[in-house]
């Protein structure tokens, strides 16, 4: 997570962050909009949103998503 906005690289495909960067919605990696386009389309997608916020609203702001961290 310290590393998020110094990142260059997507942690998922590698990819260039250029054109924006953006949190997966499975764990902490930092991810470029192409993977996070692709996270949308997983059968998972609204599961792990939704765990997320639950997380969240339970005070735990260090969940590190449903698949978990990826570093
Ligand atoms: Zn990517």
């Amino acid at each position: 997570m310290d590393s998020f906005f110094t990142k260059r690289t997507c942690d998922q495909c590698g990819g260039d962050l250029k054109s924006g960067r953006t949190m997966s919605a499975f764990s902490t990696a930092c991810i470029c909009i192409p993977c996070s386009e692709q996270e949308k389309a997983d059968p998972e997608y609204q599961k792990a949103k939704q765990a997320e916020q639950a997380e969240i609203k339970r005070g735990n702001y260090n969940y590190s998503g449903l698949r978990g961290d990826k570093r």
